[in-house]
């Protein structure tokens, strides 16, 4: 399977440094598929033109091919409706949305957040922001020393001001998978609402926002084979129709005079200004190709190659890896004692091979495992053990140097 694949991707077939590139640093963003680069490039060449004003054929042609995207992008994660789908530039826009428009529809002073000590920085620095605006209160959940949620922790956070709960569904650096389903049912229990960050288990498994009872979700298109600059949130109608615009122009109104301005309906409302229809689009194609070689598969894979990576790492002297729950996604965080992870990541460069340091936008999280970084490698559809081997072989050559 994985030659016809890698043949979808040309960017890995390249040589850096003289070495054949191997590329993990997938949590970070994943390559292309020819279908995804190509689909861009057909729409500028074929059908360009601004969406939702034109009475013109193209206009038309455009808008169409956006809204099938929505609703792409709905089928993908089983939303009730289209008009739930609203697209931002990624998870980060999507959080930010969240936050600055639920938070003035849900949240007032002294009501709380509940995050979790995984969360990415795009999961605390908006409920941050929104703490300065309005007086909320912010309280992070602990994990354990393997890097799950500590649900009995958890269980504790809530009192009657628990109004959200923001947390990952997959963590970028231990991989963790957080059983949302059962945080849903807590959360509920307790009448607040519960936003999920599914920036890295999109790309890795399916997500179904009926079947995890979650009220708002984001995910980034670039982390799940499509093009930058363009995400989601999701968002329960109920919910979406209580909260005020996020921004202002056009797109989101229906009628505006110096007076009074009223808003477009759902989702239009959030989507002031030209939409990046053409990544929307884009979008669509990468989610047909996650789907076209299948999400099981692809997710049968990546285990086959974490396990395989895990087993082989572990192997390497004074290597600890973070994150060691049962049911993990793939990526691998580790440390190597004796060795900066930006050394590490710099030498491997030079041998071809792409991997992460540093703190991967989860600082509180370096800080609960005592560590100023790591390194880290992260896995797609397109890996092989034979670039698990690359790693392996590359990072035995570093150690010699030590
Ligand atoms: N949340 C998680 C868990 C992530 O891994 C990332 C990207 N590293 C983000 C949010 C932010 O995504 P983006 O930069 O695409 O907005």
């Amino acid at each position: 399977m994985n030659e016809t694949i890698r043949a979808d991707f040309p960017i890995l077939s390249q040589q850096v440094y003289g070495h054949p590139l191997v590329y993990l640093d997938n949590a970070a963003t994943t390559q292309k598929p020819r279908s995804v680069v190509e689909a861009i490039a057909q729409q500028y060449y074929t059908t360009n033109a601004n969406v939702h004003r034109g009475v013109h054929y193209l206009s038309q042609q455009a808008t169409d091919l956006h809204e099938a995207a929505r609703e792409r992008v709905r089928r993908f994660i089983n939303a009730n409706k289209a008009s739930e789908i609203v697209f931002t530039r990624g998870t980060t826009e999507a959080i930010n949305l969240l936050a600055t428009s639920g938070g003035e529809a849900f949240l007032n002073e002294g009501d709380e957040v509940i995050v979790s000590e995984m969360e990415h920085h795009s999961n605390i620095v908006p409920w941050q922001l929104l703490r300065q605006r309005k007086g909320i209160v912010i309280k992070p959940c602990p994990i354990t020393d393997q890097g799950a949620l500590d649900m009995e922790a958890l269980a504790r956070l809530f009192t009657p001001r628990t109004r959200l709960v923001s947390l990952c569904h997959v963590s970028n650096v231990l991989g963790t998978v957080n059983p949302i389903r059962q945080i849903a049912e807590m959360v509920h229990a307790h009448g607040a609402l519960l936003a999920v960050d599914a920036a890295q288990s999109v790309p890795h498994r399916r997500v179904d926002v009926q079947e995890m009872g979650c009220d708002f979700l984001s995910f980034s298109g670039h982390k799940a084979y499509g093009p930058t600059g363009i995400g989601v949130l999701y968002g329960r109608e109920a919910l979406l129709e209580q909260m005020p615009p996020y921004q202002g122009g056009g797109e989101m109104i229906a009628r505006v005079s110096f007076e009074k301005t009223t808003y477009a309906q759902l989702p239009y409302k959030f989507e002031a200004g030209t939409p990046d229809y053409v990544g929307s689009h884009a979008l669509a194609v990468a989610l047909d190709y996650m789907e076209n070689l299948g999400l099981e598969t692809i997710a049968a894979h990546e285990r086959t190659i974490t396990d395989y990576a895990t087993a082989r790492l572990s192997t390497i002297p004074g290597l600890r890896i973070y994150g060691t729950t049962a049911d993990k996604e793939a990526v691998i965080a580790f440390n190597i004692e004796g060795i900066h992870p930006l050394d590490l990541g710099t030498l491997l460069d030079r041998l071809g091979i792409a991997i992460r340091t540093g703190h991967h936008c989860a600082e509180p999280l370096m800080k609960r495992f005592g560590t100023e970084g790591m390194a880290r490698a992260s896995f797609a559809l397109y890996t092989t053990r034979a670039e698990i081997d690359q790693l392996v072989g590359a990072i035995e050559r570093v150690r010699k140097m030590f």
